[in-house]
């Protein structure tokens, strides 16, 4: 049988996985960088995909499409919130919502098709085979519609999607819990622009979604945007300069923001540097995690309401939890793990690198269907 792959089609990052004799293994690019960023940008020589485009995104916002996933399987009237949000145009076409690049436009799923497509490129060269067939990850709250169009993405891409499985059951499976008889577990996924917490229960090798709760825009990017906030007021003080009127300059700031505050989940202080505009000079400044914290704390905060909501739906208390997993690149933050420590009284699971651990799932579950290590179904 050929081999399955196994996919996180994230928000803001993608990762393809694959079972490397009863291991899973997330399969890395260039500057063996395991991450592609969710975005895709029209430039003078074609459509580009990942980390390229993601360098376009403040230079020229109207041509690069990025958080795609939120457009997944929905027309226009849905998403008439988050149209603020976007710099980009989005039209309707027999109730699918369109995305406008230059002169064409692209339904959501085939966008997403091209994330896909880098990934099955990626893999095809590490392992040196034709890939064809995937499972591929979606959250918990995806609804019909939502799966049916990841799906969609999946067959534009040349790929038959042999299962759609939940973020927090891939995240599950990394973990192995599904080793457990039973159980209850809550997964904690902080990304890049998402908060979702997920509450399952596990009985006999099948996880069950007891509840689902989160803020569709709350994550890492609101960190980086305090932060610049920061930078720039501290621009406009010692330089007496606007940067906001720098479009490349912004982007920069943004990236160095980002940059330091990844810094800042294994230091104590770090150093930022960004060159000014026109020989205006240099900014440098110093931040320590303590600083970080203090900014970030309020935004931290905001995910411990969904969380108590979701034990309250699922009519659970934290001690009654066995099992918390984080997820995503954000529960790198040590105020993150500390608060998630708190909450549920208990050591969260955070072994595994939390932005690979879905695909690493989506492996683990693509290898039970290829009768890999096991011969246990999993349902969820
Ligand atoms: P998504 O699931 O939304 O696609 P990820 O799980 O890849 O996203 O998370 C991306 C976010 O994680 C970004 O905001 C990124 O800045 C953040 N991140 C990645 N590494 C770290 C780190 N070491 N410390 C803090 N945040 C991090
Ligand atoms: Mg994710």
């Amino acid at each position: 049988m050929s081999r399955i792959v196994g996919i996180d089609l994230g928000t803001t990052n993608s990762l393809v996985a694959y079972m490397d004799h009863g291991t899973p293994r997330v399969i890395a690019g260039r500057h063996e960088r395991t991450m592609v960023p969710s975005v895709v940008a029209l430039t003078d020589n074609g459509l580009i995909v990942g980390d390229p485009a993601k360098e376009h995104l403040t230079r020229h916002p109207e041509r690069t499409v990025y958080s795609v996933k939120r457009f997944m399987g929905k027309g226009l009237a849905d998403v008439q919130d988050e149209l603020a949000y976007f710099p980009y145009t989005l039209t309707e076409k027999g109730g699918v919502i369109r995305i406008q690049l230059g002169e064409k436009s692209y339904s959501p799923p085939q966008i997403s098709a091209m994330i896909l497509k880098e990934l099955k490129l990626r893999a095809e060269a590490a392992l040196g085979e034709s890939i064809t067939k995937a499972v591929i990850t979606v959250p918990a709250y995806f609804n019909d519609s939502q799966r049916q169009a990841t799906k969609d993405a999946g067959m534009i891409a040349g790929l038959e999607v042999l299962r759609i499985i939940n973020e927090p059951t891939a995240a599950s499976l990394a973990y192995g819990l599904q080793e457990k008889t039973q159980g209850t577990i809550a997964v904690y996924d902080l990304g890049g622009g998402t908060f979702d917490i997920s509450i399952l229960k596990l009985k006999n090798g099948i996880f069950e979604v007891l509840a689902t709760n989160g803020d569709t825009h709350l994550g890492g990017d609101d960190f980086d945007r305090v932060i610049a906030d920061l930078f720039l007021a501290d621009i406009h003080a010692q330089h007496g300069l606007a940067l906001a009127a720098y479009p490349d300059h912004m982007q920069a700031l943004r990236l160095e923001a980002e940059r330091a505050k990844m810094r800042l989940s294994d230091e104590t202080r770090t150093t930022v540097q960004l060159d000014l505009p026109e020989g205006t000079g240099r900014f440098m400044r110093e931040l320590t995690r303590e600083q970080l914290e203090s900014l970030c704390l309020p935004l931290v905060e905001r995910t411990l309401g969904p969380c108590r909501q979701a034990l309250k739906d699922a009519g659970l208390a934290p001690h009654e939890i066995d099992e918390v997993v984080l997820v995503g690149g954000s529960t790198r933050m040590p105020l993150v793990r500390q608060r998630v420590h708190a909450l549920f009284g208990k050591q969260p699971h955070c072994n595994l690198n939390p932005d690979e651990v879905v695909a690493l799932g989506a492996a683990v579950q693509a290898d039970i269907l290829s009768g890999g290590t096991t011969d246990m179904l999993l349902l969820d």
